[in-house]
């Protein structure tokens, strides 16, 4: 169809000007004009201002209080106005702008944000008053102002909204979400009741942040799960409740092992640090973290950046506020605590009387040597102590020297860290040892219990740890769910915010960076699909002449990893069904043979990596894995016996923790695969994501070192190449900034038109053409599409908007 309606006159009594003949600039939500634009002269003078206090360097974000106005941004603020676009002019004025703390800038709808890693006065109760309820090209580019679309959309369109925020590992997600949730509980109703969800929605991020954050090399506080939550309001625009999503995306292998300068989940440190001498005590912990194995491999435990005492008050004034009963917060840290000495757990190799290996729990050393002197026998010994019932002991030894305190080993000396987990979880010593060191194979017709080997067991100690700790979270995410539920069954609507683990690249990569980057290749996707392809397929559909962009569409990776029967997911499920659970060899075997000539995968066959590796090309980069572990952490699997323990445990929690543990509760079917539960996870989110309506911050890392005024331009150029920058200012420049039905358009701007107002009876498309005939808007701004009208620029929009406040 040809572009643009008929030419314009103007209606007078429209578009306001200025007495230079401009158009005025925006208004605050007030109604009140923010940037009083009346006269050329004063506007001179503020500019002239600007100028001496950028040349003095001293020009800075707005204070509060101050006015926003787009007349104070420096560069471009739309890059889709950027001349000329090429790489170079985009990345220099995201660093122009960064220079003077202006750390956003949009592509048309979408917001791009710099982390400027240090506070900026841009947050103030002023800044949101000034973005509440003015669009958004009105003001600087700002992440409220996405907030503030995406409610208004949930508010008075009706219809469901979400907003994707990615970017790499530090490039500042999760800050940004905050600021979005913090935007709509500031701009959405104040009654009582509202407000005291809106505080429940609000103290989930500290609790989730506590549990599920951990220091890493790239992020103080990195999130290592993946969060959606959906925030519901009422017909009203009220918050009513919300919902997280938290898909089985806990980097739980954390939890008994990191790297070095990272750190286990911050909640441990917090409670060590932050819990009072009664509340240690009760859970037999000392407050020095170098007594915790789990904790202490990182190194250095202690950051500047990390108040570990502090942020313990921060999370039990959340739990109560999320209404944690205090009996529930007790049991969560006995589980804490119960995993913490779990840790220190240690075993050594045993012969068994048929030769084999077995083990034993190393602090029973003392009581195996003992029992031999005793002539009494090592399992009657150690029961006695582990239940202090050491003067019942005397009639069973067969030995003279009997049961003299001098020749036993104080029951202190069993009362170890296994005993304090057991005690710490409501369980007997006895059953937890025996789990920890055997396991009881079932047969058809007997149950043959087989002893494990000291290495064995650290690793069911590990697996135990590790599923100790997830299914806490999980329980924890639970629960708050349970809370912010909305209670009003009335008809709702939604706002999701996504904020997903960054893409991360280390010096050795193993399973987790493999799942939390395939996740981000996936978030890719959606991004991919919905803003470059299915825009321009649009224009397509509309037919509205176009020329196509060109972009690396990354399916094609998505497909090598996750491809039914034949993607590396299927691949390491196949090889964990082998008996015995496969190996990583056998694995990596079956990758090379499989994907050796797909252009997004390497063999690894020179000496510059080691030989248990392989390469991905991922939209982001390269990344080498190590095979290493992939199977065992694929499979993951708690064996029966310490389910039955968990299960069996006295503390109410467990049995919701391990409800496979009851006995009454059959099932022969295999447990989920770690990879395949991770792929169901992210199907379902996407499917959720896809649902509604998406806007999208892109949060770029100026630096690797996290300090404040640092550019590093060669990293940015990395992440503006793979998030797809350039071509998403490229699709949306030539494209159209706005699309809105016919009847939609119409129905918004009808009083701007005596043809149209007060209503229009024949076709909607010539209704539009009427209205846009009678205002001063070039033809070059707008097309006619077949269901659809398509407007260029943002202004042109705000005009509109301007025109109808009027
Ligand atoms: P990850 O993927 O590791 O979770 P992320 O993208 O969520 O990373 P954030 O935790 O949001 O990163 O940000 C990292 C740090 O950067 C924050 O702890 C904060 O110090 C700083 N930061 C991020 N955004 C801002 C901001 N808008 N203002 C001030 N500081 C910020
Ligand atoms: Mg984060």
């Amino acid at each position: 169809m040809a572009s643009g309606g008929p030419g314009p006159p103007l209606g007078e009594r429209l578009g306001p000007r200025s007495c230079s003949g401009e158009r005025l600039g925006p208004r605050s939500c007030s109604g009140d004009r923010l940037a009083p634009r009346s006269c050329s002269g004063d506007r001179d003078r503020d500019r002239d201002r600007d100028r001496e206090r950028e040349r003095a360097g001293t020009r800075s974000a707005p204070a509060p209080g101050r006015p926003l106005t787009l007349e104070r941004e420096v560069g471009v603020w739309d890059t889709v106005l950027l001349e000329p676009l090429t790489e170079q002019a985009f990345i220099a004025n995201l660093h122009q702008r960064y220079k003077h703390d202006q750390i956003y800038t949009y592509i048309s709808q979408v917001l791009v944000s710099v982390n400027p890693y240090k506070k900026l006065p841009l947050y103030s109760s002023d800044v949101i008053r000034a973005y509440r309820s003015c669009s958004r090209f009105e003001l600087p580019p700002h992440v409220y102002a996405v907030a503030e679309e995406a409610y208004r959309a949930v508010r008075e369109h009706n219809s469901d909204q979400c907003v994707v925020i990615s970017g790499e590992s530090g490039a500042g997600k999760t800050e940004a979400s905050k600021l979005i949730m913090q935007y709509v509980a500031a701009v959405s109703g104040r009654a009582k009741e509202v407000n005291a969800i809106k505080g429940q929605l609000l103290q989930s991020n500290p609790v989730l942040e506590a549990f599920g954050n951990a220091k890493t090399h790239r992020n103080d506080n990195s999130s290592r799960f993946g969060k959606y939550m959906d925030l519901e309001f009422d017909f009203k625009g009220d918050p009513i409740g919300g919902l997280i999503t938290n898909s089985d995306l806990l980097e739980k292998s954390r939890v008994t092992a990191q790297q070095p300068c990272e750190r286990n989940f911050h909640i441990f440190y917090q409670l060590l640090t932050g819990a009072d001498i009664q509340l240690l005590k009760s859970l037999k912990l000392q407050r020095n973290v170098e007594n915790y194995d789990i904790l202490k491999q990182g190194r250095p435990l202690q950051y500047e950046t990390l108040d570990d005492k502090r942020d313990f008050q921060v999370t039990r004034r959340a739990m109560d506020i999320l209404g944690l009963t205090p009996d529930e917060q007790q049991a969560i840290l006995r589980v804490i605590a119960s995993v913490l000495k779990l840790g220190n757990v240690t075993f050594s190799p045993v012969n068994n009387i048929d030769g084999s290996e077995g083990c034993v729990v190393d602090n029973e050393y003392e009581v195996l040597g003992t029992s031999d002197l005793l002539l009494v026998s090592f399992e009657t010994l150690r029961s006695a102590l582990t239940r202090r019932l050491v003067t019942a002991l005397a009639s069973d030894c067969g030995s003279s020297v009997a049961c003299s305190p001098v020749t036993l080993p104080s029951s202190a000396a069993i009362y170890t860290d296994l005993q304090d987990a057991c005690e710490l979880l409501h369980t007997d010593t006895a059953s937890l040892q025996a789990s920890l060191t055997s396991h009881t194979l079932d047969g058809r017709l007997d149950a043959v219990t087989v002893e494990l080997s000291a290495a064995e067991a650290c690793s069911a100690r590990d697996v135990l740890a590790r599923a100790l700790y997830s299914r806490l979270f999980a329980w924890i995410v639970m629960r708050i769910n349970e809370t912010i539920k909305p209670k009003k069954h009335a008809k709702r609507k939604v706002l999701g915010v996504l904020d997903i683990y960054g893409f991360e690249v280390f010096e050795r990569n193993g399973f987790e960076q493999f799942c939390i980057n395939f996740c981000n290749e996936k978030l890719q996707q959606i991004f991919i699909q919905l803003v470059l392809r299915e825009e321009q397929e649009e224009y397509v559909r509309e037919g509205i002449e176009w020329t196509p962009v060109d972009y690396f569409n990354n399916a094609v990776i998505c497909d090598l990893i996750e491809k039914t029967n034949q993607g590396i997911l299927s691949m390491l499920d196949d090889e964990c069904l082998k008996p015995g659970h496969g190996s990583d060899e056998g694995f990596l075997s079956r990758l090379n043979a499989a994907c050796s000539n797909h252009p997004h995968f390497s063999v690894i066959s020179d000496n510059s990596s080691p030989a248990h590796c392989f390469r991905l090309k991922h939209y982001a980069g390269d990344v080498t894995y190590d095979v290493t572990d992939f199977v065992k952490k694929n499979v993951d699997a708690l064996s029966r016996d310490l389910s039955l323990v968990m299960y069996r445990c006295d503390l109410p929690l467990m049995k919701a923790l391990f409800p496979e543990g009851n006995p009454k509760r059959v099932t022969l079917r295999r447990g989920t695969s770690a990879s395949a539960q991770f792929k169901i996870s992210l199907g379902a989110l996407m499917k959720s994501l896809a649902a509604k309506q998406p806007h999208y911050v892109r949060c770029v890392k100026p630096n690797d070192t996290k300090v404040a005024n640092e550019f590093d331009s060669d990293l940015v150029r990395h992440q503006v190449r793979y998030l797809n920058l350039l071509e998403t200012v490229r699709v949306k420049r030539v494209g159209f900034a706005f699309r809105q039905s016919y009847e939609s358009f119409l129905a918004r701007y009808k009083m701007l038109s005596l043809h149209t107002w007060p209503s229009w009876c024949g076709l909607a498309a010539e209704g539009v053409t009427y209205l846009l005939r009678d205002l001063p808007i070039s033809m070059a701004e707008y097309a006619f599409g077949r269901t659809k009208l398509f407007i260029r620029s943002p202004e042109t929009v705000y005009e509109l908007e301007e025109y109808r406040r009027d």
